[in-house]
């Protein structure tokens, strides 16, 4: 195996070495070994060189100070291995050979001096078996490691380092990452990372941002295998900063949180105050409305209890109407029913004895058998076979708390703002709280859009975006969700349609029903075999009956379709301070993620981010983490059958998503902590504004990127 390097000088040796014995002779070369070397006469170089001596039999590649050309010429004529250009300064040549120890004691008795035993042919093998020896040794005791990103930044007085860092012992869970830093005074501190695997597979070593005193000029990282980087420079983050806003520039048009009642009435204000700027688009598909069907347990749950529900919406008339379970008070009488007067009233089997003797299955089969159009029932969870108690009357109810929310279907309504609004000028999307329970996020669109509408008179800049960009503004994707939100469950997530059967719709799981209408969009879906959603009607992910089987996600998709000059999207979500595009999904098996952008839209899209999250920093200094800004399957999770990926891979929309609601530094506890879905309005209310001021930016990167020719209508 070692044959290929040994070889080296094999060959043309060989040849010199059968014609040797004769050249020299020839040319008198050889002289008896033992001796004595001499200086050449007509040089004041040293005596000679380190003794160069060879055991017996032994080939080295040799150094040589040769007196004079005459001499070379002689070795080359008698095919001397010459294993380098030969060099001649001042009369003197110097000359690598390939010599045995004979022919180095003749060389020397002619008056050659060796100057360096450079190698001895038995050498080379030595060193290419030390070499792959040190490789294994390397390979097993160290790693490399290489910073995927070192940023730094200064938000409230407090400076903060941001890194990644990948090492190549990627399969070892015990590999340990330490990051120091030093900043210019020469203060230096240091911070561990933990390693981040998503979906089995290693991602990088991270940590949080980490507070730093000042900003470090330099970082530098270690593992516990043996591996450091170099010493580099942490790069500022964001590193933009928007253009400064005029004098008198209105904003703050926020004073509460809004529920989707709220909204409806500001949208129409707004269409109003401004109708040069505004039209309202109704869309095209009216959702369920906040209704639900009413239900009541018949029995007791701690017992034997059939649940019986309407097969109308509660508010349908069916909200109050009675059920009970009696003894006919006869013998030997089969299981019946009635229904009138808004009381259904099930009359249990009796045996020879007058017991009753129906089952709670018998009676949810009857019940659902012979009032089909009226009536679902069936088995309360805990209850099937058991004996069905006299009981009621019990009340159906569909358990919705909201009193001055519409029971209607509800026309989800966007804003189109702009001056020129006929689809000649680029199109920009911002649209909010397709989850239910972020209600912060529809304050950051109608902020934005009112932002937008009231500085058109007064300032150029806004004119300019208005004039050049055709914005299209949906603050509720999901106003059924968000009502019951408001006023039933704050943590609602999912839309109000149930499509659960059996026993998922006892009324005790009225929380968790619902479709995540996020999940629910055409492209890398769980119907695709996608990550991050379900199929469980009760999953906070669940993905629905089919893609786009919810009213709320085809309106956002039509809303696009319908005006393909919309070629920017801001899916505006919270919390936790993500700025994120596409790929959104990977499968599983090997994380396989939808394709990703090309290196020029990557660039757009990240480009475009820093621009953003520099104007969202202006607001009140809120910095977006440079670990979260990125793909969404890198950065946060899978998020199967997302709008924002169908938008761009269907529609050619270049789609991002925000998560508002930033982490917040505590300065005394030294943590970051999370805001949640709902936070104190004061901090709601800087989401607001911030985030707002992002999405101004966006207006202003589409609008630059049309100008540049970069992207069209
Ligand atoms: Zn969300």
């Amino acid at each position: 195996m070692s044959t290929r390097r040994i070889r080296v000088a094999a060959p043309t040796r060989r040849i010199w070495v059968a014609s040797a014995t004769a050249a020299v002779l020839t040319l008198g070369l050889l002289a008896p070994s033992g001796s004595s070397t001499a200086a050449p006469p007509d040089t004041a170089a040293p005596a000679a060189g380190p003794s160069v001596k060879l055991a017996a039999g032994e080939t080295a590649l040799v150094r040589f100070r040769l007196p004079d050309e005459a001499m070379l010429r002689d070795l080359v004529a008698g095919g001397a291995d010459v294993a380098a250009r030969p060099r001649t300064t001042l009369g003197q040549v110097q000359v690598d050979l390939v010599v045995t120890d004979q022919e180095l004691a003749a060389l020397t008795a002619r008056g050659a001096v060796a100057t360096q035993l450079i190698q001895t042919a038995t050498e080379g093998s030595a060193r290419v078996a030390a070499s792959r020896q040190a490789a294994r040794t390397l390979a097993v005791n160290t790693d490399t490691l290489q910073f995927l990103q070192s940023y730094w930044w200064t938000a409230d007085g407090q400076s903060f380092l941001a890194v990644q860092v990948a090492t190549t012992a990627t399969d070892d869970p015990d590999v340990e990452i330490t990051v120091t830093w030093k900043t210019a005074d020469g203060t230096t501190g240091s911070f561990p990372l933990s390693r981040f695997e998503d979906s089995g597979e290693y991602q990088y070593h991270v940590a949080l941002p980490q507070p730093v005193p000042a900003q470090p000029v330099t970082v530098t990282a270690s593992s516990s295998l043996g591996g450091t980087t170099r010493a580099i420079r942490p790069t500022a983050w964001p590193g933009a900063t928007p253009p400064p806003l005029p004098a008198g520039y209105q904003k703050d048009f926020i004073a509460a949180y809004l529920t989707p009642t709220d909204i409806q009435a500001r949208i129409k204000r707004l269409k109003r105050q401004y109708p040069a700027l505004v039209d309202v688009i109704d869309l095209p598909d009216k959702t369920q409305g906040y209704r639900r069907t009413a239900a009541a347990y018949l029995g007791n749950t701690a017992d034997a209890a059939v649940v019986v529900e309407s097969v109308k919406f509660g508010d349908q008339k069916m909200n109050g109407v009675q059920v009970k379970s009696v003894n006919p008070g006869k013998k030997n009488k089969p299981l019946n029913a009635t229904y009138k007067d808004r009381v259904l009233t099930v009359s249990l089997a009796t045996d020879a004895a007058g017991t009753a003797i129906s089952t709670t299955d018998d009676v949810a089969a009857f019940v659902k058998a012979r009032y089909p159009q009226e009536f679902n029932a069936f088995v309360e969870d805990g209850s099937a076979g058991k004996l069905m108690p006299v009981a009621g009357p019990a009340r159906l109810d569909d358990g919705l708390d909201g009193t001055e929310v519409s029971k209607k279907p509800w026309t989800v309504q966007a804003m189109r703002l702009g001056s020129v609004r006929d689809g000649s000028k680029i199109g920009v999307l911002a649209y909010s709280q397709e989850h239910a329970r972020e209600w912060a996020t529809p304050l950051v669109t109608m902020e934005f859009a009112e932002r937008l509408l009231a500085n058109y008179a007064t300032d150029a800049e806004t004119r300019s975006l208005l004039d050049n960009v055709d914005v299209f503004v949906l603050p509720v994707v999901n106003p059924d969700g968000a009502n019951y939100a408001f006023n039933d469950y704050n943590f609602q997530r999912k839309n109000l349609v149930n499509h659960c059967t059996g026993a998922s719709r006892d009324p005790a799981r009225a929380n968790s029903w619902g479709v995540d209408v996020n999940r629910n969009y055409t492209v890398g879906s769980y119907f695709d075999g996608y990550v991050g959603g379900s199929a469980n009607c009760l999953s906070g992910t669940y993905s629905g009956t089919s893609e786009l089987s919810e009213a709320e996600s085809r309106n956002v998709i039509a809303l696009a379709e319908s005006h393909p000059n919309i070629k920017f999207a801001m899916n505006v979500h919270s919390y936790g301070g993500y700025f994120m595009w596409p790929p959104g999904s990977y499968k599983a098996d090997g994380r396989i993620t939808l394709p990703r952008p090309s290196i020029e839209e990557s660039a757009y899209f990240m480009e475009s981010a820093k621009r953003i999250i520099g104007a969202i920093r202006s607001s009140r200094g809120t910095v977006t983490w440079p670990s979260y800004t990125g793909p969404v399957a890198d950065v946060l999770y899978s998020a199967a059958g997302n709008s924002a990926d169908q938008l761009y891979y269907e529609l050619g929309i270049l789609a991002w998503d925000f998560e508002v609601g930033n982490d917040l530094w505590n300065a005394e506890t030294q943590e970051w902590e999370g805001v949640g879905f709902q936070p104190p309005y004061d901090e709601a209310h800087a989401e607001s504004q911030e985030y707002a001021s992002g999405l101004v930016e966006l207006v202003r990167v589409a609008r630059d990127l049309a100008a540049e020719g970069a992207v069209q209508p």
